[in-house]
């Protein structure tokens, strides 16, 4: 499948939505979203579907690229930002609908104007329709998102073999970003994390220029955008001979991630997948040294959905949802453990993407 007919597949899907809401048109504010839809990543546009047609409205300085790129998937319109809101207007005179439904964030301003101007017609929220659609993965963004899990491994192994006894977390965290776009990806899905020694133990931990140490663990979570698509990993090797007990919160982190990897499957409601690796924490009692979710949906944001976690919704797993899976045991001032991988949901179980050794690293 080329990608402009996962454009219209997509489009396709949401005039199927919009008819089950009796919704007579979609109009998208929001950036990821019409990337989704169209692949346009630029700054400024708004498209409008309906079970016509779609349209793509934008200002002069995307004229030329968007006229291009929209062949065979929308009617392009460009006009100058200050004549927007007449344009809207005059098309839902001419269409006549009745109920529109909106998406994406405007400001409050943008709100109360949009409302004054279409004052007969009834205005929806459907902020949750496209999102839904994004959960599951078709062949194109799989093939993107194998490639982006694929430079996230490249990067991981390159960052260990670089590490040493006297090197800053800033070192290390400065080196995965370069190595992130020599190695092919467009730039850093967030911000890396280099966390080490008792600084393990924050899972969020911003790299400091503390210089790592014989004996230390070094959190090290990561991820890349390639053709827009984030990948997300995490390991956390040992510089030179570990502690015993760090030793001990590795194996159990690790048989919890094993754990529930070995369940995940269609069906599956992300709080029973992130119960199963609670479970292991919790019996080995490290239950209250795991404090945050088990995994995320990854795609074009780097957290979306679905959710593994306490307090997912009620979605059932589906071939094609991608989710992190990430256990971590935090003992503060002391040490932390993370594993972190990116798993695709197939039509008999899971397929973990990434390929980086799970198995403890001693480094030296
Ligand atoms: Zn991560
Ligand atoms: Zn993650």
């Amino acid at each position: 499948m080329s990608s402009k007919e996962s454009f219209q597949q997509r489009l396709k899907k949401v005039r199927k939505a919009l008819r089950q809401r009796e919704v007579d048109a979609l109009v998208v504010v929001n950036r990821v979203n019409t990337r989704y839809l169209t692949g346009f990543s630029g700054s400024y546009s708004y498209l409008v579907i309906d079970q016509d047609g779609v349209r793509f409205i934008t200002d002069p300085r995307y004229g030329e690229v968007a006229t291009a790129m929209m062949e065979d998937i929308a009617e392009v319109h460009v006009q100058p930002t200050s004549d927007v809101q007449e344009w809207f207007r005059k098309l839902f005179k001419k269409n006549d609908y009745e109920r529109v439904g909106f998406e994406g964030s405007v400001t409050v301003d943008e709100l109360e104007t949009i409302k004054g101007f279409f004052r007969k017609i009834k205005m929806t929220n459907e902020g949750d329709l496209i999102p839904g659609l994004r959960r599951v993965k078709d062949d194109e963004e799989l093939k993107t998102i194998r490639r982006a899990v694929r430079l996230a491994d490249r990067v991981m192994g390159e960052a260990i073999d670089r590490i040493k006894v006297g090197m800053t977390e800033k070192e290390l965290s400065r080196t995965i970003r370069i190595l992130m776009e020599e190695l092919g990806g467009e730039r850093e899905s967030f911000s890396n994390i280099v966390a080490s020694g008792p600084n393990s133990s924050h899972p969020h931990h911003q790299a400091e220029a503390r210089r790592f140490r014989k004996g230390e663990p070094i959190t090290i979570d990561l991820g890349g955008i390639v053709g827009g698509y984030c990948s997300d990993l995490t390991r956390t090797p040992v510089l030179g001979k570990p502690t015993d007990q760090f030793v001990r919160i590795y194996d159990v982190t690790l048989e919890a991630q094993q754990a529930a990897i070995a369940a995940l499957k269609p069906g599956m409601n992300g709080r029973d997948v992130d119960a199963i690796a609670r479970n292991v924490i919790t019996e080995a009692g490290f239950g209250e040294f795991f404090g945050h979710g088990l995994g995320h949906g990854v795609g074009l944001e780097i957290h979306e959905n679905p959710r593994l976690s306490p307090r997912a919704g009620d979605y059932l797993l589906e071939p094609g949802n991608i989710v992190t899976v990430e256990p971590g045991i935090y003992i503060p001032g002391e040490c932390g453990v993370r594993i972190e991988d990116y798993v695709l949901i197939t039509e008999d179980g899971c397929e973990v993407l990434s390929k980086s050794p799970r198995r403890l690293r001693i480094i030296g």
